[in-house]
């Protein structure tokens, strides 16, 4: 450095940052200072969480696995366009569309989500899936305890993913609401079974278990 330089900009004060100087009392107390700051956190209120044991509720809109939603009938909401796997910035989600039939009819419409698969290895759960999800199939649930002894069984399936049907529900397959499209189901039309998806369920499986508590609301 110049001398030129060092005139022009000479080095700060270190005063500026040094710590302020201790009175007599701080002097006297400097050797146990340390302890002020055990001494009060002593009696403040215990924050450690008893997990797992107490389980402390999540913030409302935490991240946590994935679901895939029914309509109030029973049928899926996934149509398995594939565009939350094509949102995932880490390409943890696998979509394969599969073609409803007047047979086996899961979603409203064309297709349903055949294969869907969460890799929970790759997730970082920045909810751009459910962002890009047209039809709501896909949310995020509060649920965090995601563990496995292999890679593969953190890889989730469909079976794993779907939401466990609400009381009165209908399990899929079964037809839509009799004179609908899909469009009625995705501006919330649909409020529950009708009566013909009840007796097209109990003629086509008659063991199904939902058939038990089904309430249906009558023709749409
Ligand atoms: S979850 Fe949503 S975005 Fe993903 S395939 Fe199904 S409908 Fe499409």
């Amino acid at each position: 450095m110049s001398k030129e330089h060092a005139e022009q900009f000479p080095d700060p004060d270190p005063s500026l940052w040094a710590p302020a100087p201790k009175g007599p009392l701080g002097q006297m107390f400097a050797p146990v200072a340390g302890f002020g700051v055990t001494l009060s956190s002593m009696f403040r209120p215990v924050a450690t969480e008893q997990y797992p044991e107490e389980k402390v509720p999540t913030a409302p809109r935490y991240h946590g696995r994935h679901q895939l939603n029914h309509y109030a009938d029973g049928l899926e909401r996934c149509i398995g366009c594939e565009l939350c796997a094509w949102a995932c910035p880490a390409d943890a989600i696998f979509v394969e569309a599969g073609y409803n039939t007047p047979d086996a009819q899961y979603s409203p419409g064309e297709r349903f989500g055949k294969v869907y698969q969460i890799n929970y290895l790759r997730c970082i759960f920045c909810g751009y899936c459910i962002q890009a999800c047209p039809t709501r199939a896909l949310t995020m649930t509060n649920d965090f305890e995601l563990a496995g002894a292999t890679r593969e069984e953190m890889i989730y399936e469909k079976q794993d993913l779907l939401a466990p049907l609400e009381p009165g529900m209908l399990a899929a397959p079964h037809p839509m609401v009799e004179g609908t499209t899909d469009a009625e189901y995705y501006s919330g039309e649909i409020t529950g079974p009708t009566e013909q998806q009840v007796a097209w369920v109990a003629e086509h499986r008659p063991d199904d278990p939902t058939l038990s508590t089904v309430r249906a609301e009558g023709s749409h």
